[in-house]
């Protein structure tokens, strides 16, 4: 047992063969009294904002990808906030990411990447754990493609939040635009240094967590 239950106001204890982490859980769990310490009967004030957890699990699933060069993960999100699939970008399922080339450039575009690689938007549509993607929105580091605006249009999708438009200026971008606009799908940026900082932070608790913190 970790922990044993006290009446109000008086420390909770743990057993003596406790480890370290039950005991942390138990005495921050452990009920206070407004004197002893008033700021821990408040709620916290710097928990994750639904964007930036939903763009964090974007990038957690991008580090799925074996794409030497671009790592991109999206995350489908209802109404109620619930994630309705996952993706990032891969090779198709059954087609072997060992024989398949993943070079950008080459004489003949059939030993590049392009003809052949899933992207996460893609990925994360077909994926989905419900009857459909309608009304819901997709999280995606960056600026989807002409391709991916098709499947985010055609699949009922009606916002796409992102993080980067590095490739503003290709065609396939502006196409991308063009359709979504046409199409009436929202789509918005969201601050990267902030959710930067955000992943940074969880990534530091699960250091602590994990007993790998220095402090
Ligand atoms: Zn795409």
């Amino acid at each position: 047992m970790a922990c044993i239950e006290v009446e109000a106001g008086k420390r909770k204890t743990c057993d003596e063969d406790d480890n370290d982490i039950e005991k942390k859980l138990c005495s921050t769990n452990r009920k206070v009294s407004s004197t002893e310490a008033p700021h821990l009967t408040t709620k916290r004030s710097d928990y994750l904002e639904w964007p930036e957890y939903f763009m964090a699990i974007a990038f957690l699933s991008a580090q799925r990808s074996k794409d030497p060069f671009s790592q991109v993960g999206a995350c489908i999100v209802n109404g109620e906030k619930k994630i309705v699939g996952i993706g990032y970008n891969g090779m198709p399922i059954g087609c072997s990411d060992d024989e398949l080339p993943w070079q950008r450039t080459a004489e003949n575009r059939l030993d590049t990447k392009y003809p052949y690689v899933c992207h996460a938007e893609l990925n994360a549509i077909l994926n989905k754990n419900a009857a459909d993607v309608k009304n819901c929105t997709i999280y995606v580091a960056l600026f989807p493609c002409n391709e991916c605006a098709k499947l985010v249009i055609q699949s009922g999708i009606r916002q796409v939040v992102y993080m980067s438009d590095k490739y503003h200026d290709k065609p396939e971008m502006i196409a991308s635009r063009r359709l979504l606009q046409m199409a009436g799908v929202k789509f918005d940026i969201v601050a990267p240094v902030h959710t930067k900082d955000r992943i940074g932070a969880a990534i530091s608790l699960m250091d602590f967590t994990l007993g790998r913190s220095d402090t």
